[in-house]
């Protein structure tokens, strides 16, 4: 996949938080330390139990954008997300390439983790249109995607959903 295009790889962390198991705290704590390098050196992240709801509630809301089936709808919900964002861009280089960052360096991890996820999820919606965002089509499994194909005619999540899903038709034609 190519986001030069999207103009952010935040987007990507949207995701990948909209489909995390968020349910008790110890999956937010494995969910935080698999994307540290989202967050400034020094942010903590160990989270207080209300904290650990607020990324939750992140996540749910970042679902709920990609599951919206028309734009007044993704409207309401990318604002509700965006309620929640504090932003406060700079432009940085400490990766070697100069790129904005849209949080505060030194916001604790649960406005920096959501302020990047709105950001970066909106930016992809006004620029690219809210059908880039989807849910998976394989039988199964409901984790959401951003389509980034040259023609949007991606439907599931992962190469694994979309070979997996082929083998099935093609069991179910053999059988018929
Ligand atoms: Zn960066
Ligand atoms: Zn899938």
């Amino acid at each position: 996949m190519n986001y030069d295009t999207y103009g952010s790889t935040a987007v990507e962390l949207a995701i990948d938080l909209a489909n995390a198991a968020l349910d008790d705290p110890a999956g937010v704590a494995d969910f935080l330390a698999g994307h540290d390098e989202w967050f400034t050196d020094g942010t903590t992240l160990e989270l207080s139990p209300a904290e650990a709801t607020a990324v939750a509630r992140t996540s749910t809301l970042v679902r709920e954008v990609a599951l919206a089936d028309s734009e007044p709808v993704v409207k309401e919900r990318l604002n509700a997300l965006l309620d929640l964002a504090a932003p406060h861009p700079y432009a940085t280089d400490h990766d070697g390439e100069l790129h904005l960052h849209y949080a505060r360096p030194d916001a604790g991890v649960v406005e920096q983790l959501t302020t990047t996820v709105a950001m970066g999820l909106s930016q992809v919606v006004v620029q690219h249109g809210w059908r880039r965002l989807g849910v998976c089509s394989a039988e199964g499994c409901d984790d959401v995607y951003v389509d980034t194909s040259r023609n949007a005619s991606r439907r599931y999540c992962s190469n694994t959903c979309a070979s997996r899903s082929t083998v099935a038709a093609y069991r179910a034609r053999q059988r018929t």
